[in-house]
């Protein structure tokens, strides 16, 4: 709150645009909901269980003087997905820029991977935003923004047990640079941000093998959900204007 009142002071560089962030409820999710509304952005806030947190998020932004709405939409359903886009259009009048945020990571042993696991995961970190990019591309003009939450698994590092997780966020990639070249021409970027190590409940700072990833920084430390969302933030306002394409690790220099 104290980051997001101290933003709210000085200036607005997100002012009468409206986005939509998925999994806004918890973790990095949360933080970039809580950095675009203090950057002056109204922002729909989709959740699949956490009621509670979702309202939570709406309250904190409503207290600062920003404009919120949570809406439930799981990703593994269609419908509900299509529905939060269009909630968020209908309430705000507009969609500016897409945060596809939501995401599920299963870990384990490749053989052992069951095909529950490869359709819920690529379910939620494919299909999702896929539909949720197209769904909200009907929507943006002249300036909007898609900007996809990957991983440094996707990209840079490897690691044992990390095969479905990695295979769906760099299908991530391909979406987000395809998005860039087929959007391009009506004024819309797309990119994604690859986060390493951020202290969240999907990913500790306390947990078993958290020194082990910190160890793997440059800097030696876990990062926040600020931290990617300065980044989100950055894409998403006027100096992200000649981004586009783009995969952006926020990272601390994980496995460089
Ligand atoms: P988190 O578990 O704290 O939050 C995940 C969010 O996704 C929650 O809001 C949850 O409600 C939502 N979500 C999960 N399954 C969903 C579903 N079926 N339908 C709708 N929403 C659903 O995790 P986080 O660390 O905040 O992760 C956010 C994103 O960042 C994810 O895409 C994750 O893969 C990515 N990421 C996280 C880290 C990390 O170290 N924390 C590192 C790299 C990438």
């Amino acid at each position: 709150l104290t980051e997001t009142t101290a933003a709210a002071n000085g200036p607005r560089p997100l002012a009468g645009k409206a986005a939509l962030v998925t999994g806004g409820s918890r973790g990095i999710g949360r933080a970039i909901a809580l950095r675009l509304a203090a950057d002056g952005a109204a922002v729909a806030l989709t959740f699949r269980s956490g009621q509670d947190q979702a309202d939570q998020v709406v309250k904190e932004i409503e207290r600062a003087g920003g404009h919120a709405w949570a809406v439930r939409a799981d990703s593994a359903d269609a419908e509900e997905i299509r529905a939060s886009v269009a909630g968020a259009v209908d309430r705000f009048g507009r969609l500016d820029i897409l945060v596809n945020n939501a995401g599920i990571g299963v870990l384990g042993p490749f053989e052992g991977i069951s095909l529950d696991d490869v359709d819920r995961v690529l379910w939620t970190n494919v299909r999702a935003p896929f539909l949720t990019a197209q769904a909200a591309a009907a929507h943006l003009t002249e300036g909007g923004r898609i900007i996809s939450i990957g991983s440094c698994m996707a990209e840079r590092v490897a690691f044992p047990g990390g095969t479905l997780y990695a295979t769906s966020k760099a299908a991530l990639t391909g979406l987000t640079k395809t998005l860039a070249k087929e959007l391009g021409p009506r004024g819309i970027t797309a990119n994604l941000v690859h986060p390493g190590p951020i202290d969240t409940d999907m990913n500790p700072a306390d947990g078993e093998s958290a020194a082990m990833q910190a160890g793997l920084t440059a800097l030696g430390a876990y990062g926040r959900g600020s931290d990617v969302a300065a980044t989100v933030a950055h894409l998403a306002g006027d100096g992200g204007r000649y981004i586009t394409g783009a995969s952006i690790a926020v990272d601390g220099g994980f496995a460089v």
